[in-house]
This record gives structure tokens, C-alpha cells and sequence, in this order.
């Protein structure tokens, strides 16, 4: 077997390559820096950390991102162990030195016995003697790769996104606020009438709101986002209240075809619709309300809305560019492109959000391509754990059905969180027997599906023989 070519050296690609080169076989790293430059990655370092320096929670106990750590440390990850290794104090949260990290990354893979590093844009679709590809190429993928997936992978199956509205859990909407109803309770193909979650607003909630979003705080943006345009029908909802104060009013804000099932006579000024994210119905999304609002100021303000007031967001909205693949159509469940099987995908092109689940999706490739080459089936961690969550998510297991007859709606980037995971009977008493409240229900809750997720994910690698595998 010829070498397993990994394109991209970014938090996937490095991640692949490792897990590749430590299961015994033959790598070949394409970087393309610094012989060609992104627009954000600012050295020629693999795994460069482009924005912040966080890695987010480490609490693999209560949080999904922090299980993601747990998971990827248990098969050896690269990633983690640079990280771990150059930590910086962040509270719970996992951070780090980013040239250290970087620096640690890009030592090892340079000093590792089985990888080769080319530093080279790979300007095309691979050449055809290339057995084994991983693309993991990222957000800003160069253009001439970006138009050659397009092309192989079909019409427009390769997304360039601009803007994202922020995602609730369902579980944090005040039931007692918000109600269930489509406008003008259409029925559409596989729906019940009763689609939307709705936030209703009196004319003085509304007038505050549109205060508080006029005087927001909107992310900087480095100029080659500035001037990316907005597509149409996707304006920030900052931008739209900016442009009259009853613009939102009119948009995604209007309140026709909806009755406040908690006070039917009292008419709202303004509605906030919120549509179920995933097929768990465990995530919701604020229709039309992409933004992009510095962080602290959108969970401030977007808490604002009656219903919402003690919303945790498992996303935020933000504005970048970014190229990802409509993955659910144009992937198999094992990541690889299914108009060219010979072409796996990894990192942030397959739709995840993230540093941490990018290195997570490389570490799969990684291994897949590993036992693709061995002739061994390939079997995914199970979907209770955050790797098979955040790879369902990638390759259409938990893909909302449009109209309930099997076309698939509209795929978009997510970073790990509860909401993907498979629901479970949590212990509702302590061991005293008193029964948890709010909060620690919640916490039961969470400590319940971690449990699961490593119980699982331990399965999982020794059925596999993974330990061994990597060991090899
Ligand atoms: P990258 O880390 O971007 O790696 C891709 C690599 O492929 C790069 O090194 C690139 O040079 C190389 N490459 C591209 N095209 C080619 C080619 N044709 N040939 C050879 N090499 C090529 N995530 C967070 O968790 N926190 C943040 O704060 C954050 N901020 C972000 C800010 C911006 C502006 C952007 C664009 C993204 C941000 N992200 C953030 C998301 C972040 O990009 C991903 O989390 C992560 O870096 C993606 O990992 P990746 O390996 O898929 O891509």
C-alpha cells in the first residue's frame, strides 16, 4: 500500500495524519502555507489556532465539548496531548499557548518516522494514483480545490455560508411563555399545524428589544469579511432593525396567522418563531435571526424575548465565511465522497463547528482510512457518544425532514452539544431520595448521558481493537 494522502494541516488534517502514522502506515501532509496563504491563518504552523485561544470546556462530566476531549485523549490524540501540554489558566475551560500548541503539533508530525510533509497547494482534485485522500482543507479552502470538490461532488453541494442564527435547547423555553403553533396553522406535507415554537412581544418589549439590538456590540469583522456581501434574504437582523425601526416587524418578526395560546384575546405586536432543529427536537432555531452580534451581547439581548429568558444557547450566530459540504447528500457514513469513495472528508469542510470537533472528525478519518486499507469493516462510535453524535450530525442521522417525506433540509455547521445526543432516563432523586429540582435535574441529566457516552465509547474502541490498532 502506497502512502494515505492528507490534505489541509489545519486542526483535522494534523489530527488524521497522527492517528494514520501511529496505527503503522505511510503518510503524505499537504500543507499549502505559507507557499499559499488564508486569509485568517497568519504562520506557517500546523493546527494554527486562527481566533481564540480556547478549546472550550474541559468538565467531561457535564459538558459535550468536554467528553469530545475525554474521547479524543482515550484514542491518543495529538490534538489533546499538544494542548494538555501548553495549557494556559482558563477557569474549567481548556486553553492554550497558541504558538506553543501550534509549535508542539508541527514538531511532531515533522519528527514522525511514517509522515511526510509537502508544503504545496493541492490546486485540483487529487491525481488519480492517489489511493487513499483525506481533504481536510477547512473553512477557507483555496479556491481551485473548493471548484474541483464542487464539481466532482455535483451542483451546489459545496455551501458558502455567510451568516448563522443562534440555536436554543428546547428544554431551556419557558413552555409557560412560548407556545406551540404554525402561521395561520398551515399543515404543510408531514406537519401538524403546530410546528413553530412562538415568542409573543408586547409594542414596549418590542421597542426595547429593537433598542437593545441598534446599540449591540457587532463582532469585528477582518476586512475580507466586511466585505464579503450578504446574500439575499439572509441580512443580519441587526442590519434590518438599522434600516427602520419596524423593518423586523415586517420580516421575521411579524406576528400574523399566530394566536398566544396562554391569552388569545391580547393580539402580540411582534413574534419570535423558533423551528425544531433536529429530529430529537431537542434544538430549536430563531427563524431569520442570524446575526452577527458579539457573543455576550446576543445571549444578553436574545434573552430579552419572553419565553427566552433563561435560553442556553448550544450555538450562537456569528458571520464568516465558510465552505463546508451539504454532507448528509454528498457523504457516506464513513465520511467519504460518494461520487469518488476514494476521497474522505474531514474537519470543518464536513459541517462541524469547532477546533476540538474538527481534530475529532480528523481523528475518525484517521482511523477509518486506517481500517478502510485493512479491509476491516468500519464501524462509527455509537451515537451516544460525542464522536458518533457529532458524526451523525455530519452524515444525516439526526438531519430534520423537511416535509416528513425524506428530502432533507437545509444542513448546517454545529459545534457539539446535548442536543445531538440520543435522549436518556435520567435518575430523577438523589441517593437520599429526594427528588432534584431545576438545576439539578439538569445536572443528573448531563451526568447520566456522559456516563453512557464513555461506557459506550470503551465498547466501542475494544471492539475495534483500537488501543491495539493504535499501538500497532
Ligand atoms: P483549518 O484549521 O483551517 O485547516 C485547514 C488547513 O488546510 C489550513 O492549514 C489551510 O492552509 C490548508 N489548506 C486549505 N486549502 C488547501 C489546499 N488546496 N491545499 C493544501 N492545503 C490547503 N473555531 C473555534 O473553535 N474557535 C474560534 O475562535 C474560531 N474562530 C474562527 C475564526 C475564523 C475567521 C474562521 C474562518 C474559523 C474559526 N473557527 C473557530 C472555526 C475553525 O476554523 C475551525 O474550528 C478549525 O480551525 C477548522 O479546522 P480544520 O482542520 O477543518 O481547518
Amino acid at each position: 500500500m502506497t502512502a494515505i494522502h492528507v490534505i489541509g494541516g489545519g486542526l483535522a488534517g494534523s489530527e488524521a495524519a497522527w492517528q494514520i502514522a501511529e496505527a503503522g502506515l505511510e503518510v503524505v501532509l499537504h500543507e499549502m502555507r505559507p507557499v499559499r496563504k488564508t486569509d485568517a491563518h497568519q504562520t506557517e504552523g500546523l493546527a494554527e489556532l486562527v481566533c481564540s485561544n480556547s478549546f472550550r470546556s474541559d468538565d467531561s462530566q457535564q459538558n459535550a465539548v468536554g467528553l469530545i476531549h475525554h474521547e479524543l485523549r482515550q484514542l491518543g490524540s495529538l490534538i489533546m496531548a499538544s494542548a494538555d501540554a501548553h495549557q494556559v489558566p482558563a477557569g474549567s475551560a481548556l486553553a492554550v499557548d497558541r504558538d506553543g500548541f501550534s509549535n508542539a503539533v508541527t514538531e511532531a508530525l515533522n519528527t514522525h518516522p511514517r509522515i511526510r510533509i509537502e508544503r504545496e497547494e493541492i490546486a485540483g482534485l487529487p491525481p488519480e494514483d492517489w489511493e487513499k485522500v483525506i481533504i481536510a482543507t477547512g473553512p477557507l479552502t483555496s479556491p481551485a480545490l473548493s471548484q474541483a470538490v464542487l464539481e466532482k461532488s455535483g451542483e451546489d453541494a459545496l455551501a458558502f455560508f455567510d451568516a448563522i442564527a443562534p440555536i436554543v435547547h428546547f428544554d431551556s423555553v419557558d413552555l409557560n411563555k412560548a407556545w406551540f403553533q404554525s402561521r395561520y396553522d398551515k399543515v404543510g406535507p408531514g406537519g401538524t399545524g403546530k410546528d413553530y415554537l412562538n415568542c409573543p412581544m408586547d409594542k414596549d418589549q418590542y421597542e426595547a428589544f429593537i433598542d437593545a439590538l441598534l446599540a449591540g456590540d457587532s463582532a469585528d469583522l477582518k476586512e475580507w469579511e466586511a466585505n464579503t456581501p450578504y446574500f439575499d434574504g439572509c441580512l443580519p437582523i441587526e442590519v434590518m432593525a438599522s434600516r427602520g425601526r419596524e423593518t423586523l416587524r415586517h420580516g421575521p418578526m411579524k406576528p400574523m396567522g399566530l394566536t398566544n395560546a396562554h391569552d388569545p384575546d391580547v393580539k402580540a405586536y411582534a413574534v419570535v418563531q423558533l423551528r425544531q432543529d433536529n429530529a430529537l427536537g431537542t434544538l430549536y432555531n430563531m427563524v431569520g435571526f442570524q446575526t452577527k452580534l458579539k457573543y455576550g451581547a446576543q445571549a444578553d439581548i436574545f434573552r430579552m424575548i419572553p419565553g427566552l429568558e433563561s435560553a442556553q444557547f448550544a450555538r450562537l450566530g456569528g458571520l464568516h465565511r465558510n465552505t463546508f459540504l451539504n454532507s448528509p447528500k454528498v457523504l457516506d457514513n464513513t465520511l467519504r465522497l460518494k461520487s469518488d469513495p476514494r476521497l474522505r472528508f474531514a474537519g470543518q469542510i464536513t459541517g462541524c463547528e469547532g477546533y476540538v470537533e474538527s481534530a475529532s472528525v480528523g481523528c475518525l478519518a484517521g482511523l477509518f482510512a486506517v481500517m478502510d486499507v485493512r479491509d476491516q469493516a468500519i464501524v462509527a462510535p455509537p451515537e451516544t457518544t460525542a464522536m458518533g453524535a457529532l458524526l451523525g450530525h455530519i452524515t444525516g442521522g439526526h438531519i430534520l425532514r423537511e416535509d416528513g417525506a425524506g428530502k432533507p433540509k437545509s444542513f448546517q455547521p454545529m459545534n457539539v452539544n446535548f442536543g445531538l445526543f440520543p435522549p436518556i432516563e435520567a435518575p430523577t432523586r438523589d441517593e437520599e431520595g429526594k427528588r432534584f429540582k431545576g438545576k439539578e435535574k439538569a445536572k443528573a441529566k448531563k451526568l447520566a448521558m456522559t456516563n453512557r457516552a464513555k461506557a459506550d465509547f470503551s465498547d466501542w474502541m475494544s471492539g475495534l481493537g483500537l488501543t491495539k490498532l493504535a499501538a500497532e
